[in-house]
């Protein structure tokens, strides 16, 4: 640990000390109730960390609260479609979460006997739950003492002991753990990775941390060297990538065609409209000529609207989308493989990306060009 923490070993073990006794003090007097925060039934502690995964409290909580109601025990999630899962799931985003938590809970059902396993290293190999929610699992439900790891704990370890390692390397993250688990309260392990999280939340957070009334603002490296704004340190800079999808809004006597996303890309498992993707957006003319469009409908097919442009941010991608309302006179002859003709009303039935959500919700926006 000295090579990455800058001080002689009896201070830092010092700095250890104060770090752990001054958060538990802190937790006491800032404890943010939460309906999951004790929870002891790990099937409810798993479903919360999953819904909490790149997602704010506020926008969570409602979600854990439906499926809490819909599906009371594991076995009921396990028994339940995935399209209806998918459709509880609408407007979360990252359905890849959904999907496992379905699958977890098939395989917990069926191979597990329906009962979560108590192991940290069990719970480490069910599918969706990597170190971090493995570490909440048994710290929370069955207070085992592992310490997690999120970008709330990067932060607040990286600021106060004024580590510069990146926190996205191997070595960063063996740093990290290394000292998350030398700090974690053994004998209170629930707690402690509840007031680290919170401190990272409310507290150490990532633009105008509140260190005038930090409790540790004596002993910080970062508040002390002025490094607040370069810590937590990235090595890599996420590249992200523009994606141009035209939605086609097919009818035929209030009915239009639906598919479901089955490829391994983004979105797996929820439905959209036939999508024709292009390198840039088109407008009618271009599309018109596009040598898929033409496959598809036949030259009388009349555009009747376009909409403004819709977009969505993705983690890696931006989608920027445009949807094109078509009307045909008879029923497309052979539609391609995996397409559904459904009414207009039917579409609620459905889980759809936000993006198409977005348009579904606000059809006020048309383009003529
Ligand atoms: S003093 Fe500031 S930077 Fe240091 S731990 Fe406290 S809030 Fe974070």
């Amino acid at each position: 640990m000295t090579s990455v923490v800058p001080f002689f070993f009896g201070y830092f073990w010092k700095m250890t000390n104060i770090f752990t006794k001054k958060l538990l003090a802190w937790f006491k007097k800032n404890h943010r109730p939460m309906p999951w925060k004790g929870e002891k039934n790990p099937y409810l502690v798993w479903l919360s960390e999953i819904i909490l995964q790149q997602t704010r409290v506020a926008q969570g909580l409602p979600y854990f609260e439906k499926f809490k109601a819909a599906y009371p025990t594991i076995t009921h999630l396990a028994n339940a479609p995935e399209d209806e899962v998918l459709k509880l799931w609408e407007g979360l985003g990252y359905y890849s979460r959904a999907r496992n938590l379905h699958f977890t809970a098939k395989d917990i059902r069926d191979n597990y006997a329906g009962v979560f396993p108590t192991q940290y290293e069990d719970i480490l190999k069910l599918k969706g739950v990597g170190t971090y929610t493995a570490a909440a699992i048994a710290s929370f439900a069955y207070d085992l003492p592992y310490a997690v790891l999120d970008g709330n704990v990067f932060r607040v370890l990286s600021r106060y002991f004024g580590i510069k390692e990146p926190i996205d390397t191997t070595t960063g993250k063996k740093v990290f753990t290394k000292l998350s688990q030398e700090l974690l309260a053994k004998k209170r392990p629930a707690d402690h990775n509840q007031a680290i999280m919170d401190f990272g939340a409310t507290q150490c957070v990532p633009a105008n941390p509140n260190c005038k009334v930090c409790p540790l603002v004596k002993t910080c490296v970062a508040h002390k060297d002025d490094l607040i704004r370069q810590l937590p340190i990235k090595s890599k800079k996420m590249k992200k990538r523009s994606r141009f999808f035209h939605y086609l809004i097919i009818n035929h006597e209030n009915q239009v065609w639906i598919r479901k996303r089955v490829e391994k890309d983004i979105w797996q498992g929820l439905y959209e409209f036939p999508l024709l993707e292009t390198d840039k957006l088109l407008d009618r003319k271009q599309l018109e000529r596009n040598a898929d469009y033409q496959q598809l409908l036949s030259p009388a097919s009349m555009i009747n609207r376009i909409s403004a442009p819709f977009s969505q941010q993705l983690t890696h991608q931006k989608i920027n989308a445009l949807f094109f309302e078509i009307n045909i006179e008879k029923p497309l002859k052979n539609p391609p493989e995996g397409w559904i003709n459904i009414s207009r009303e039917a579409l609620e039935i459905y889980a759809f990306p936000r993006v198409i959500d977005l348009y579904l919700q606000d059809k006020s926006l048309y383009l003529n060009f």
